[in-house]
């Protein structure tokens, strides 16, 4: 080797590309674990259905619920069917601090409005009204294959799960967009953003009118609501509570000629939900800081809500996690407990783009393939509403990452002032504890189908598990 080359290498920084740096082994084993991601996307489309994923993970990992009393190093709390607390007591006292990893099973949709059916009168089509949740970009929704699934409560007090569009023998739903044709004065002299707007968004549902009566008024919504009626024993006023989403139907699929890519809706970020609980779950046994794996709900939308990462579920769960160890769980020793506690927030990140490169800075950003990302902060306009990781915690995980020989990268989200965005991170680091920003790239994320690359899905699953055991 020349004595630059060995200088370079010996000086510089410089990310390393997973598929040359990994064995063939390690490559395999990368694929391997992506077809149980894959299942995973598949069967959890919304936060609820990820939660019941788990609720039956758990209990064949042999973890029992806290409430249960009965002592056992692997306990776990669910709330309200869209938060999941799972931790693997460590030998450490848990005051001592623990290792949380955070990351959200909720994702960018769009919902059915309350009072959502109803007939257009021109069509006599069957539509419903939605409401998007989180940062959607609305245009990307028209006319593509949706699937409904949603949680309805009656009045007797029976819940009922719904999940059409799925199966191959569903129908599926659709929002027509507009005929390219006819596009030219309501959507081409609008800016992108506002060229379909909300009120546009409506789901056809059904057309063929109620027979028995041609003078019936809303004669297709009212067939329909007789179909749902046979079907789930509901009515109209069972929809005013319900809580139904719409996303895209189908399953999430290898990209790529080689195989090497993951497409799919709701990686962002079911992806580090996956990663962190698969780490948990292959952790070994006798950690020495205690590991919790902590699903949060409510990410898109500014984490607000009983479920979302502001609540005090966590810190509800840390303090009978102390009793459940015989520790004091007065507001004193909680308080020391999460002062003393490490968080990855584990979330995506904006992986350089090959179709609209001037958005990123390639030296600060994250590259596919290249691993799993460690992001000092996020944030906007000068770092704004942004956690900023401590130099000595970040360096630490850095180190630990190194000596796991994990393929890992720094990242940043964007140019700066490009636009920008925030994660879980701040919110838990205003319990005092060290956290940083840490987890895979995604190319057209929020996008309802996301590209992701087996070499960093693999990566952020050994960061994770490097993490709970070493960190
Ligand atoms: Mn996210
Ligand atoms: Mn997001």
């Amino acid at each position: 080797m020349k004595k630059t080359d060995e200088l370079r290498k010996k000086l510089s920084y410089e990310r390393k590309n997973f598929w040359n740096e990994a064995t063939a082994a390690e490559q395999k084993k990368a694929f391997k674990f992506s077809e149980g991601y894959k299942n995973f996307l598949n069967a959890c489309k919304t936060e609820r259905e990820s939660i019941d994923f788990y609720v039956k993970e758990l209990s064949k990992q042999g973890y029992r619920e806290i409430e249960n009393g009965k002592k056992s190093k692997k306990v776990f709390r669910i709330s309200r069917h869209k938060n999941a607390g799972i931790a693997l007591i460590g030998k450490k006292p848990i005051s001592e601090g623990v290792n949380i990893i955070v990351s959200h099973i909720d994702a960018p949709r769009v919902d059915l409005k309350q009072n959502p059916l109803y007939e257009d009168g021109t069509t006599a089509l069957g539509m419903m009204k939605t409401h998007y949740y989180g940062g959607i970009k609305k245009y990307q929704w028209m006319s593509t294959p949706l699937a409904l699934h949603g949680t309805i409560v009656k009045k007797n007090g029976e819940t009922i799960k719904i999940c059409i569009g799925e199966d191959e023998k569903d129908p599926v739903f659709v929002m027509p967009d507009l005929l390219p044709h006819l596009a030219r004065k309501v959507q081409y002299t609008k800016k992108l953003g506002e060229a379909v707007d909300a009120g546009m968004m409506n789901v056809v549902f059904s057309s063929i009118p109620y027979p028995k009566d041609k003078e019936t008024k809303e004669a297709v919504k009212l067939n329909t609501l007789v179909l749902l009626n046979e079907k789930y024993g509901i009515t109209e006023a069972d929809f005013l509570s319900a809580e139904i989403e719409i996303v895209p139907a189908g399953k999430a699929r290898d990209a790529g000629f080689d195989r090497s890519l993951v497409l799919g809706y709701g990686q962002d970020d079911r992806i580090c939900a996956y990663t962190s609980a698969s780490a948990i779950f292959t952790a070994k046994e006798d950690l020495e800081r205690t590991a919790i794996v902590y699903l949060a709900d409510k990410e898109e939308i500014g984490s607000d809500g009983n479920t979302g990462a502001k609540s005090i579920f966590i810190i509800d769960f840390i303090a009978d996690l102390l009793k459940h160890n015989g520790e004091s769980n007065d507001s004193s020793n909680l308080r020391k407990t999460l002062i003393n506690s490490q968080v990855l927030s584990a979330d995506v990140n904006a992986g350089i783009n090959p179709n609209f490169p001037s958005v990123h800075e390639k030296e600060n950003a994250v590259h596919i393939g290249y691993g799993v990302s460690v992001t000092k902060f996020t944030g906007s306009g000068g770092k704004s509403g942004s956690n900023d990781a401590n130099a000595e915690f970040n360096s630490k995980i850095i180190d630990v990452y190194n000596a796991e020989k994990v393929n890992w990268q720094i990242g940043a989200l964007g140019k700066v002032d490009e636009g920008g965005g925030g994660t879980i991170a701040k919110f838990m680091a205003e319990h005092g504890s060290e956290v940083i920003d840490c987890g895979p790239g995604v190319l057209g994320m929020h996008s309802l189908y996301e590209l992701t690359s087996k070499a960093d899905i693999y990566s952020s699953y050994k960061a994770y598990k490097a993490f709970f055991e070493n960190a």
